[in-house]
């Protein structure tokens, strides 16, 4: 069996309906009893009243029910809006402001008062609240799958959204080039609010596969986790480089010691080629593929098998190749083709691409546009073209990486500002070659404020607000921001302060 991402039914029903379809954290299922558990869902949903295009919070961490309440969304045509632990209910309230969804699927416990429905483990809550509805799209043809929360720069999250087409464009890719089948394992371990995961949720039920959650406590145990794929036979390996580098250090992770993995799967961030290289070395048998690509354009749009060729022959990590329904371009600021020397601004053009933010309108016109009437979104990544194959150069703004991670550095900053006492702050990353190791946040108090007591208050407030992967590693006390020569805030020597910092003197 499997669950047809594109007309959002469960098919096939013939074929292996006793196959473990997801593994998760709490519980395993079979195909047909995870059919059984959505399709009740979906019953539930429906009984709600809630209009079509609805968006619907799902919120937990590796439960196979919030695998069942995605699909539920899916067959019901709400866009679901997936939400790890890892973001904290303050932000999941600023979430459902900026979406007015009515109902969350939670599976922690949370209190949300404020919300009409709220669906746990143990039944539906309903409260008098009257959060507004957002009005029923006029796309029915065209529904909106789901909606991921990206960090935005000036602190409020961006709702990215896909929609069927967008999905359809990313599976038809996936089923005819990545050579995955319905045999494989789909080893999940990124958050459902990293759109990375949608790699191995919609493969693995689309395809028929089988999808095996690790929860962060799993994921961090090497032991545990080697061990878990051993168990169930894991072969396509879901992550950020940064991921399987910290593997690497263990003896254990070997094509020996695990020889169900199969395929290594990157994206979200730079693969250094030292990486590429060790895997294939210890894994043999096993293919390691980079992709590239931003939430805004479905997971990802290049792809390259980085073979041992592939890596003598080029002396940087390719990205890839585009998908084959879209198109790239490398914008430079006077026409010429971007080169390595010179790159320009990537451009995605394809069904792929996001119809936009959600209640954005000043970010859609900046970054969306319409070429020859197919979408386009401006990443904000720089690059060029060689022999065909994509190459990435970083990027000019804000916008950063830790851990695979997609941080907005305003984002932290905005947050810092928003805590009384705080004159000015500012988050800057801590590099080591063009690799983000940790991000400090610098604050200045204002006049009559207590240092090392607001110092205490905006951790405890970033903690509150922030996923935890934003949270700055350290807090920093300045007493004035250095400018440099063009008069902005010199963030070399911010660096430099905190790293001749006297250990206790932060
Ligand atoms: P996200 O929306 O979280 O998937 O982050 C997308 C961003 O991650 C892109 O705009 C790039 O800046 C970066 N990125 C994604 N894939 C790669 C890759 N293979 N190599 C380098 N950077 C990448």
């Amino acid at each position: 069996m499997r669950f047809d991402i594109d007309s959002a039914k469960f098919v096939e029903h013939d074929l292996d309906s006793e196959k473990l379809a997801v593994i998760g954290s709490d519980r395993a299922v079979s195909w047909s009893e995870l059919e059984a558990e959505s399709e009740e869902l979906a019953v539930t949903l429906r009984s709600l009243d809630l209009p079509l295009g609805h968006p619907v919070l799902v919120r937990g961490h590796k439960e196979v029910g919030m695998v069942s309440a995605m699909i539920a969304c899916m067959i019901c045509g709400h866009p679901y809006v997936p939400l790890d632990v890892v973001v904290p209910s303050d932000r999941v309230r600023r979430i459902l402001a900026i979406t007015g969804s009515r109902l969350i699927i939670d599976h922690t416990e949370d209190a949300f008062p404020d919300v009409a429905f709220v669906l746990k483990r143990n039944g539906l809550l309903r409260s008098a609240a009257t959060s507004s509805a957002e009005p029923a799209p006029d796309r029915p043809e065209d529904p909106i799958r789901y909606i991921i929360f990206t960090s935005g720069s000036t602190g409020e999250p961006k709702g990215v959204r896909i929609t069927r087409e967008s999905a359809r464009a990313f599976l038809d890719w996936m089923v005819n080039d990545f050579g995955f089948g319905a045999a494989d394992v789909y080893i999940n371990q990124a958050p459902f609010s990293f759109d990375l995961s949608v790699y191995e949720l919609f493969t693995s039920l689309h395809i028929g596969g089988t999808l095996l959650l690790n929860d962060g406590e799993t994921a961090k145990d090497s032991h545990r986790f080697l061990d878990r794929i051993k168990q169930y036979n894991g072969s396509v390996w879901v992550s950020t480089p940064t991921f399987a580098y910290l593997y690497l250090t263990e003896p254990g992770f070997t094509g020996e010691a695990v020889p169900s993995i199969r395929h290594f799967l990157f994206c979200g961030e730079s693969l250094p080629k030292a990486t590429a290289q060790r895997l294939l070395d210890r894994f043999p048998n096993a293919r390691v593929l980079n992709t590239y690509g931003p939430t805004e354009a479905t997971v990802a749009t290049t792809l390259i098998d980085v073979t041992r060729d592939v890596l003598m022959e080029y002396p940087d990590m390719p990205v890839g190749r585009v998908k084959r329904d879209a198109m790239i371009r490398c914008v430079t600021p006077d026409g010429r083709p971007a080169v390595k020397e010179a790159p320009g601004e990537i451009e995605i053009i394809g069904p792929h691409v996001s119809i936009g933010y959600l209640n954005n309108d000043a970010l859609n016109t900046e970054k969306f546009f319409a070429l020859d009437g197919q979408r386009g979104f401006r990443t904000g990544d720089y690059g060029w073209f060689e022999d065909g194959i994509l190459f990435f150069n970083g990027r000019r703004d804000e916008q950063v990486k830790l851990n695979g991670f997609r941080i907005e550095l305003g984002d932290i900053g905005a947050q810092m500002l928003a805590v009384p006492g705080v004159a000015d702050a500012i988050a800057v990353p801590l590099k080591s070659g063009e690799t983000v190791k940790r991000i400090v946040g610098f604050i200045r108090a204002a006049p009559g404020s207590d240092g090392s007591l607001l110092r205490e208050t905006v951790a405890s407030h970033l903690r509150r607000t922030l996923p935890s992967y934003m949270v700055p590693a350290d807090l920093m006390m300045v007493e004035a921001f250095p400018v440099n020569t063009s008069h902005k805030t010199d963030r070399k020597a911010l660096i430099e302060l905190y790293t001749k910092r006297p250990k206790s003197g932060t």
